[in-house]
């Protein structure tokens, strides 16, 4: 059954996976919701311990919960919303791989294995899609400019044939 907050969580998240970043679209259907702090470990129902995550970032996930010795060795699980994930994770545009920067990154790519093939697969896609949609920007605004030089052009031929019209050089009558 649902979470009750299931909706809410779900545009929170803007239906993609708070971890691994997962499209309802890729994953074939709706994701599930996440508690953060696990129900066993304590957590609750506050929309801060609601995370939404596909199946497999959930069952890698699991109750993890990080133990005193965890913490010390930063071996802590990154909240999608409330930690800085850039200063942990980045993305690899060559091999779509994420790297870790940090041994918290390290512990939190390992955990939820974030390198799985599927997943490499999309980030590559996403990145070439990226990549097509700024080349279109790119020749829309040259097609722009083009035009522009096409019609001033036009203006200038219209200017010369009136002058041409109006004023016919001298011994183009024939005489
Ligand atoms: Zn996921």
């Amino acid at each position: 059954m649902a979470h009750p907050k299931h909706a809410d969580v779900r545009e929170r998240y803007h239906r993609c996976c708070g971890f691994c970043g997962v499209g309802e679209d890729d994953a074939g259907g709706e994701l599930t919701v996440d508690h953060f702090v696990p129900l066993v470990a304590g957590g609750g129902d506050d929309d801060e311990n609601l995370v939404y995550a596909c199946f497999r970032c959930n069952l890698f996930k699991a109750d993890f919960f990080p133990s005193d010795a965890d913490r010390l060795s930063g071996n802590v699980l990154l909240h999608p919303l409330r930690d800085d994930c850039p200063l942990h994770l980045r993305l690899d545009e060559e091999t779509g791989r994420l790297e870790a920067l940090t041994e918290t990154g390290r512990f939190h790519i390992r955990l939820l294995r974030l390198n799985r093939p599927a997943l490499i697969s999309m980030r590559l896609r996403k990145l070439f899609h990226s990549l097509l949609t700024a080349r279109q920007v790119l020749l829309e605004s040259e097609v722009r400019e083009l035009r522009a030089i096409v019609s001033a052009q036009d203006r200038y031929i219209e200017r010369l044939e009136s002058l041409v019209g109006r004023d016919p050089p001298l011994g183009s009558d024939g005489e």
